[in-house]
């Protein structure tokens, strides 16, 4: 299938681990220009570098460009110059994949108005400011596509994550409003829910579950995998292969909508 991707230009955010990485890669391996930003400087050389090797081995001369750049995304002025920076070097914005660390787990006597605005800023505010940036873009020439990055938290709250259960919903709610305004200009906007995926985060997850219980991390995946019909963890490419499909000139139908990958976890019919 020809996911029309070949030269679009995307910016991949929180890109230097899980998700973020592997769409990237597919990027990159479908044509596209990448300009991918995280917190860490050195992760992120290193999975630019493997970016622009899978779209050297895939195209050759013809490979997109990639742009990486070391910011957090709840800088107000480093999100902004970044935007610039890929306009000016990559092109316009057609495609942006906001993505970010998850905020703390926690229940609601755990976390203080800090902990609140924190989450806010990283969860809510940097889509909202990403969003303004570069839907008028996308407007103007007739097409784009943003997918966001939420979890199944939207559709079922998680126990212990009471900052991802309240804030994951607006950030839904945000794409569905969105889609209608962008609709008629060609752009899609689209939220993807994972449940269990096997990257950095939930490895981290799983070293805290072992420190505070004393179990072995395989006694804490059966606790999870026991409760998800697939009967294991979903790999960040899987997840990666639907957020491509929503980025292409296939997806075009498809809008405003929150697509759940979690291998049947999640128990609702609609
Ligand atoms: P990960 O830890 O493997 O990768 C996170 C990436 O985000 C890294 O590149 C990191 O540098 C970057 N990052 C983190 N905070 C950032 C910030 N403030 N500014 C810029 N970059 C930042 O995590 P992941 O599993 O890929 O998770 C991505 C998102 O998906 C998170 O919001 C997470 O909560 C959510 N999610 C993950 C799962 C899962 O099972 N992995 C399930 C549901 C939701």
């Amino acid at each position: 299938m020809d996911l029309g991707l070949k030269g679009k230009t995307a910016l991949v955010m929180a890109g230097s681990r899980g998700f973020g990485r592997a769409v990237a890669l597919e990027l990159a391996a479908e044509g596209a220009k990448v300009a991918l930003c995280a917190r860490n400087a050195e992760d992120l050389a290193t999975t630019a570098e493997e970016v622009r090797s899978v779209g050297q081995e895939a195209w050759g001369e013809m490979a997109g460009a990639v742009l990486a750049q070391p910011l957090d995304v709840t800088d107000d002025q480093a999100v902004r110059d970044f935007v610039s920076l890929t306009q000016s070097d990559l092109g316009s914005v057609d495609i942006m994949l906001v993505n970010a660390g998850g905020p703390p787990a926690g229940n609601f006597e755990d976390l203080d108005e800090h902990d609140w605005k924190v989450a806010y800023e990283l969860t809510l505010e940097s889509s909202v400011r990403l969003c303004k940036l570069v839907l008028p873009g996308m407007k103007s020439r007739g097409w784009g596509r943003i997918v966001q990055i939420t979890s199944v938290s939207v559709v079922q709250p998680v126990e212990n994550l009471m900052l991802s259960s309240v804030l994951r919903p607006a950030v839904h709610a945000l794409t569905k409003t969105l889609s209608d305004e962008a609709a008629p200009f060609g752009v899609t906007v689209n939220s993807i829910a994972p449940g269990f995926h096997n990257t950095s985060a939930v490895q981290r997850l799983i070293a805290k579950k072992v420190e505070q219980t004393g179990c072995a991390p395989e006694d804490v995946i059966a606790g999870w995998t026991k409760e998800i019909p697939v009967g294991r963890l979903g790999e960040p490419e899987e997840l990666a292969a639907l957020i491509l499909f929503l980025m292409s000139k296939r997806a075009s139908y498809l809008t405003g909508q929150c697509l759940v990958s979690d291998g049947g976890w999640v128990k609702k019919t609609f």
